[in-house]
């Protein structure tokens, strides 16, 4: 027998199925959000939940972008920036996830990556010409699908110095020569939003943003082979002396580092968002999962073992939200409102959101896996099922919960931003006592230098029939070069052999030492 001719069975029962229906979920998710919410944005998010509830039983989780357009049509690809007359904020785009993840969390994957990624892409620039502007409805209206290309092979994290090769034409064009990696939707998307650079020794005072499309001559895709990322199209796009008219350009050579910053934050905005809304449809499941299931005569919940780890995930999600909207809602006053009215929005301002959408996107998207995981296992075999048109959905909802972390910028390159928010909060008061610190740390480390410098000057000359030729040499040389360097206040040299001068000397140490005992 062949595994491929095995016949799939189902074994997940009714009463399961119906209490983890959709639109139960949304109602537990409903008791603890609409309190939080005025009128008008209750309002908003039950049309978005409505829209989702028809839309649900239409999801191809082998193929999801079937269903953009008929996302696009209630625009609900994106609600972060008002278009259209349709007003967006940050807040409006958490309501959106949470009703997306839930109807299905690949296709808010999707459509995060489109509709935000490449949208705001163009959204941003607010000089857009006819064609930039056709690309963007078209993307917000899900008929057309949009990629960001950052991430190359050997830049992830520090995509910063990245190697696309961008060249300037004559004509005003721009000539792209390089590859993308784990471009979202890339395997199928109409337009490629890419970041390149005309100097590669120099990439942040160079880099440039071009979108691109489907058809050029020298761009390819190729999909990518990652399960967590089911009916989902990430793939590597090569460029091959790809060329894109001037009009295509959405930043020229200088900008697009200020761009890809710029556009970094409410991409981590929209991460939250999504990493959010798994976190409650996580907490969902576990919630009507653990009521319904019964072993040893009670239903799981009334295990604390069970309980409390749901109370505490519950507890955690709701802190959380509390902080998503906090951000979202200095993000539209001070950045967002500015972006929508085409203005300028203060440097200032720019920098705290950065800082607080990378300690949010550390939170959420780190919880919401280990969320995930959590109730996969209080769901027992039935968190590893996942059937066809099942209404349980905890198993995908925790298989893309593991991209959460990755996307936009890994766990640790988060960390260094909140670090830099560290510092930058500190600077103002104490950075006389930094100083201070510094120049004190300085002098004592001196102090050693002179000490170690010392004993290995007594040591050649006390100990020297008991040294071999290649140590004396070794250490004449380090204490020479030393020397040397203070004296021409060379700090890299100093730093390079203060550091070989003790090892040096330990191994000096040891080699007097066998040899007297000898
Ligand atoms: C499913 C998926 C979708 C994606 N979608 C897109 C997309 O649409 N467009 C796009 O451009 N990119 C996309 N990416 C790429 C994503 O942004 C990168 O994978 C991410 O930035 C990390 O880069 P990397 O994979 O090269 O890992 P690396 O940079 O090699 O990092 C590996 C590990 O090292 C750590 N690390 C790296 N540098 C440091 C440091 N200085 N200090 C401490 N730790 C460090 C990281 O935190 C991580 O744990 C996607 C990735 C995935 C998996």
């Amino acid at each position: 027998m062949k595994l491929k001719d095995a016949v799939y069975g189902t074994m997940l029962e009714k009463n399961y199925e119906k209490a983890l229906a959709l639109k139960n979920r949304y109602s537990f998710i409903n008791t603890n959000i609409l309190p939080l919410l005025n009128k008008e944005d209750k309002d908003i998010f039950l049309g978005f939940q409505e829209v989702c509830l028809k839309l649900q039983k239409q999801v191809d989780l082998e193929d999801v972008y079937e269903m953009l357009p008929k996302m696009g049509e209630h625009y609900m690809l994106q609600r972060m920036n008002s278009y259209d007359g349709v007003p967006g904020s940050c807040k409006h785009q958490i309501l959106l996830s949470l009703a997306n993840n839930g109807m299905a969390p690949e296709v808010d994957f999707a459509a995060t990556a489109s509709a935000i990624l490449v949208g705001n892409s163009l959204y941003h620039n607010p000089n857009r010409n006819e064609l930039q502007e056709k690309a963007l409805k078209e993307i917000y209206r899900g008929t057309k699908v949009g990629g960001i290309g950052i991430t190359e092979v050997e830049h992830g994290s520090d995509a910063v110095n990245m190697k696309m090769k961008a060249t300037m034409q004559d004509d005003g064009s721009v000539t792209y020569n390089g590859v993308k990696v784990y471009t979202t939707n890339g395997a199928v998307a109409d337009y490629f939003s890419t970041y390149g650079v005309t100097d590669i020794s120099n990439p942040r005072r160079t880099m440039m943003l071009t979108m691109f499309e489907r058809g050029d001559v020298g761009l390819k895709t190729e999909r990518l082979h990652i399960p967590a990322g089911r009916g989902v199209g990430i793939a590597k796009v090569t460029y091959d002396n790809v060329n894109a008219p001037a009009e295509r350009i959405l930043a020229a050579p200088g900008l697009g580092y200020r761009r890809l910053f710029s556009g970094l934050t409410p991409e981590r905005i929209a991460i939250i968002s999504g990493s959010l809304a798994g976190l409650w449809h996580s907490v969902a499941h576990g919630a009507i999962f653990t009521q319904i299931r019964h072993q040893f005569g009670k239903s799981l919940f009334k295990y604390q073992g069970i309980s409390h780890v749901l109370d505490d995930l519950y507890s955690k999600t709701a802190a959380y939200t509390a902080f998503a909207l906090q951000v979202a809602d200095f993000y539209d006053k001070k950045v967002g409102e500015k972006i929508h009215r085409g203005e300028k929005p203060n440097p200032t301002d720019e920098g705290s959101a950065a800082i607080m959408a990378a300690q949010g996107k550390y939170l959420t998207a780190k919880l919401s896996h280990h969320a995930a995981y959590e109730i996969v296992q209080m769901c027992g075999g039935r968190g590893a099922i996942d059937e066809p048109g099942s209404n349980n959905a905890i198993n995908r909802g925790e298989n893309i919960s593991r991209l959460m972390e990755v996307v936009g910028g890994h766990r640790n390159v988060q960390l260094m931003i909140v670090e830099a928010g560290i510092k930058a909060g500190t600077a103002m008061a104490i950075s006389g006592n930094i100083q201070k610190a510094k120049r004190n740390e300085r002098k004592v480390q001196k102090e050693i230098l002179e000490l170690y410098m010392g004993r290995a000057d007594k040591l050649l000359i006390d100990d020297a029939a008991f040294l071999s030729e290649a140590t004396k040499i070794e250490l004449t040389h380090i204490l020479s070069k030393l020397r040397a360097a203070i004296e021409s206040k060379d700090k890299i040299e100093q730093a390079a052999y203060s550091k070989a001068l003790p090892k040096a000397l330990s191994g000096a140490g040891k080699e007097v030492y066998k040899a007297k005992k000898a």
